[in-house]
């Protein structure tokens, strides 16, 4: 896999990268990068730039103990199993599931057997497969993104996938009958942001017109890709709903004026990123830590 020098972004370099491409996101994370925050988790992030001596600090000097209780994820804007990131992920490991409800990545990456026996052995790890059917425009494979799923399973890594954006008139679904072989029933799909001068130049006008004037909301046109879903025998779930159901009972359970302390002292090193108003996402931060 290629390596890239590019500031964010990986080497998996999505044509539609919510990091790079979309101005909106670009300026929040050009302001700050350590947390991001969204309705199903809280997401700790190591520095892009990784000779900035001051950010790789504030990144291990952050105090994990406003994680307690928390469902955490390791590296939003970037991929979290890409080798740069290392040390970063074994400290996120090692120090933040021992107090987290959940630790969880997403990943584009074509993840090792050995570090997936590595995150079997971490009761409350779970892993999100981005899988869109999008591979004219991501240097990865759906083939791939296939055979994690199945190694997930084999190693007992509990995994879970989403369509991470859909892209009408692009994303290939034919992959969604062999989810359901390899024993996935539910899933979850994502729209996309569109900005038309990044996006004009690979997308088909015939997609094109799904997205035109949307101003980088995130838009999931209904084109029949629920239909799909359902003729494969696959059931529709959010993300949110999985961690929620796998974590009822994981502790620890924080009273809610200590939740609602730690999410405050939390707030000013975040990024809210969620189609959500603020208010619902702090709301939603709180409520994760009881
Ligand atoms: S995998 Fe994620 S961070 Fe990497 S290029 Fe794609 S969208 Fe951007």
């Amino acid at each position: 896999m290629r390596e890239v020098n590019e500031k964010y972004g990986c080497p998996i370099a999505c044509k539609y990268c919510v990091i790079t491409k979309v101005e909106c996101r670009k300026k929040l994370w050009d302001k700050k990068t350590l947390i991001g925050l969204n309705r199903a988790v809280t997401i700790l992030n190591p520095p892009p730039d990784k000779n900035d001596k001051k950010a790789l600090a504030e990144f291990y000097d952050f105090p994990l103990e406003l994680l307690c209780g928390d469902i955490v994820g390791f590296n939003a804007i970037s991929d979290p199993f890409w080798m740069k990131y290392e040390n970063e992920l074994k400290y996120f490991l090692e120090n933040v599931s021992p107090l987290a409800k959940l630790v969880v990545c997403v990943t584009k990456f074509n993840v090792s057997d050995e570090m997936l026996k590595k995150l079997s052995r971490i009761p409350n790890f779970r892993l999100n497969v981005s899988i869109t059917g999008l591979d004219a425009v991501e240097k990865t494979k759906t083939s791939d993104r296939l055979d994690l799923l199945r190694r997930a399973k084999k190693f007992k890594v509990k995994a879970f996938p989403i369509v991470h954006p859909y892209i009408a008139g692009m994303s290939d679904l034919s992959f969604l009958p062999e989810l359901k072989k390899l024993g996935y029933d539910f899933i979850d799909f994502k729209g996309l942001r569109y900005n038309h001068e990044n996006m004009k130049t690979w997308m088909p006008k015939n997609s094109q017109k799904f997205y035109r004037g949307t101003e980088e909301k995130e838009i999931l046109p209904e084109d029949g890709w629920r239909e799909k879903v359902e003729s494969a025998g696959l059931k529709l779930q959010s993300l949110k709903k999985w961690y929620k159901k796998d974590c009822k009972n994981f502790q620890p359970k924080l009273k809610e004026k200590e939740a609602r302390e730690s999410v405050g002292k939390i707030l000013p090193f975040a990024n809210i990123t969620s189609s959500a108003t603020d208010a619902e996402v702090i709301r939603a931060s709180i409520l994760r830590r009881t």
